[in-house]
């Protein structure tokens, strides 16, 4: 079968391969430690889980408006305000499937086939796949470690051409887990003010998994708001992936776009999830503080622990869920038998000879490093300090 080209270019995502690989480990009797995927390791809140439930219980099963029950969108109007001081209407929000669907939707009714959109790097490779899939081109800007992998605002300004269409980013930050502070957005925001055609996709689904204090958007700026699409979701601040529930805020015109797309591909969102979004939207955040305690105590024994391994230099994450170290020094080593020639080759030596499932960086365009998830319990983590301390020391 001669299948399109748009799927032909597209690869499978590095963290579903490793976390297939590690499975295939285990199957074989092998213990593995599996620090790759991005994925709160705690169950939903229980009155979450209720409110599902119940609307089963009182037939919510038909299918929904396609951009969401107004209830939702109002619940998540209302929390746009409590804790963004963002002001969305119902009619500029629309729920999806994901956040993962929120972003297509919108790179889908932004981008025109040769468009550009800028990237920084390290990203969450689902970007550049759903730009190249639109046809746009994706122009990444690389960020390093010594600037905590942030953008600033002179290398920003120096790669926005009149082609220019999107600029696309998250913070907190998959995987470097760097947070942007109000500083540096308006910083960011005053070279946008000079291009007033490019426009921006602020993904801030680790909203609540931030160690320095109050989240920040972009959507901040009055004078960019028109421009401006904020992605959100319920999957790692309410511990919901499995539940496929993410919004979307923006421009009234976008949100009506998104909406005669979505009636195209999915005619909305699962209902339950739907009624069950409602309750996290309102509820205290109680749970959620739990869950972002239990990351801060594991970040700050996992980074501690990484750093003290030679060869490793890491950055502190301020938020999500990441250690994103660069492990560079190790090519060109070698334990006698494997030869470590970059990052790919480290996180597969790591997996076969250390036993710990960690994700190439390169998969986020950065060769100089891996990322490892601490979304894992304090005893798995101080087993892969343990095994990736021995398997690295083994090279020379
Ligand atoms: N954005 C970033 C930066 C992510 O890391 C993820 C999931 O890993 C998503 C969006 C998608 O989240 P969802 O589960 O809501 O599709």
């Amino acid at each position: 079968m001669q299948l399109a080209q748009r799927i032909s270019s597209i690869n499978e995502p590095q963290t579903i391969k490793m976390a297939k690989l590690s499975r295939e480990l285990k199957a074989q009797g092998v213990s593995i430690v599996d620090l790759s995927l991005g994925e709160p390791d705690f169950r939903t809140p229980e009155h979450i889980c209720e409110a599902a439930i119940k609307a089963i219980n009182e037939g919510y099963t038909k299918y929904p408006p396609v951009a969401g029950y107004p209830e939702l969108l109002e619940a998540i109007s209302l929390k746009l305000k409590r804790d963004n001081n963002l002001d969305y209407p119902p009619n500029q929000i629309i729920v999806s499937t994901g956040a993962k669907q929120s972003l297509a939707n919108a790179v889908l009714c932004l981008v025109d086939p040769g468009d550009e959109v800028i990237i920084p790097t390290p990203f969450w490779v689902t970007y550049a796949s759903q730009v190249q899939m639109a046809g746009g081109v994706v122009k990444y800007i690389n960020c390093g470690i010594d600037n905590d992998f942030k953008l600033t605002p002179e290398q920003l300004e120096a790669n926005i051409t009149s082609k220019t269409k999107l600029f696309m980013f998250s913070s907190p930050c998959n995987p470097t887990g760097s947070v942007y502070s109000r500083e540096e957005l308006a910083g960011l925001a005053e070279v946008f003010m000079r291009h007033p055609y490019v426009n921006i996709i602020s993904d801030e689904i680790y909203e609540y998994i931030n160690f320095t204090g109050h989240h920040q958007s972009i959507a901040q700026f009055d004078e960019l708001k028109d421009r401006v699409v904020v992605i959100n979701g319920m999957s790692k601040g309410f511990a919901m992936t499995g539940w496929r529930m993410g919004y979307l805020a923006g421009p009234a015109e976008l949100v009506r776009a998104c909406d005669k797309l979505q009636a195209q591909f999915t005619s909305g969102a699962n209902t339950i999830a739907q009624r069950a979004s409602i309750t996290a939207m309102l509820s205290d955040l109680s749970a959620t503080y739990k869950m972002v305690d239990a990351y801060k105590e594991r970040r700050d024994y996992f980074i501690a622990a990484l750093a003290k391994i030679p060869g490793i230099k890491i950055n502190m994450p301020h938020g999500a869920f990441y250690a994103f170290p660069d492990i560079s020094s190790f090519y060109g080593k070698t334990d006698g038998e494997t030869v470590i020639e970059n990052d790919t080759d480290l996180s597969m030596y790591l997996l076969n000879k250390g036993h710990v499932t960690t994700v190439c960086g390169s998969a986020f365009g950065d060769t100089q490093c891996i990322r490892l998830s601490f979304a894992t319990s304090m005893t798995n983590l101080r087993e892969a300090v343990k095994r990736m301390g021995n398997a690295l020391g083994q090279l020379k």
